[in-house]
């Protein structure tokens, strides 16, 4: 079943050096480029309290965007997307899906760290971005999605479905299913694989492994009926 979806975004308020972040990102014709403004991207207030902006990588021919929510503590530190735990479980269920890591081209809504200090210890708390940081950063995964051009786009997980998909989009009534888009050919949510590691028993995170890689197959499936189209 296909859904209506229109795009959304525009109306940023986000600046670079006094230039409007939109117009940096829209006329950016590399990801290289983009990456490199990026990098100095000040349009909100996250960029205060991260390591450093954390960009989409992947393939300049990768056939699948993967958009999650924000980087995490090792992402942040280590400067690249999906390099943490949940990225290790993305990797092992793309394998387990058939789907080669080169297709894929990962990275985020928001693109710097949110977070805030544990109560006891030194430990770096993920906090939710709010829909005004979503908004500011939407440029640069509208940039992205313009250049990579996907021929199919997986939400991971609420934050990146909502903000790619409308606010009123619901990740656990609408899953799987295919949305009808203008940001690509095909456009898709799931969960995100952080939510299959907060699951406490270890049957209940494997059901949703299976659930998840059930997902990655799909998809794996519709490049496959593109490729014989
Ligand atoms: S989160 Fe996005 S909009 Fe905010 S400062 Fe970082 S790159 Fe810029």
């Amino acid at each position: 079943m296909r859904t209506r979806i229109s795009p959304s975004g525009g109306g940023t308020v986000a600046f670079i050096d006094g230039v409007h972040a939109t117009e940096r990102a829209k006329s950016e014709r590399s990801l290289t480029g983009l990456r490199k403004i990026a990098a100095g991207c000040q349009a909100c207030d996250l960029w205060k309290n991260a390591t450093q902006t954390v960009f989409g990588e992947g393939a300049p021919s990768s056939k699948i965007m993967f958009v999650g929510e924000q980087p995490g503590d090792k992402e942040d530190l280590a400067g690249h997307p999906f390099v943490g735990p949940a990225g290790k479980l993305l990797d092992e269920c793309l394998r387990e899906a058939g789907i080669d890591r080169d297709q894929v081209y990962v990275t985020n809504a928001v693109k710097h760290f949110k977070w805030e200090p544990a109560e006891r210890g030194k430990r770096r708390i993920h906090k939710k971005p709010r829909a005004s940081e979503i908004e500011a950063c939407r440029p640069w995964l509208d940039a992205e999605i313009r250049l990579m051009k996907p021929e199919v786009i997986v939400c991971l997980g609420a934050t990146a479905a909502q903000a790619l998909l409308g606010k009123t989009f619901s990740v656990t009534r609408q899953r799987g299913q295919l949305i009808d888009s203008p940001l690509a050919p095909n456009v898709i949510a799931t969960v995100h694989p952080s939510s299959i590691l907060r699951a406490r028993e270890e049957g209940e995170r494997r059901l949703e492994t299976d659930a998840f890689v059930a997902d990655l197959k799909k998809i794996a499936g519709l490049l496959q009926i593109r490729k014989r189209a």
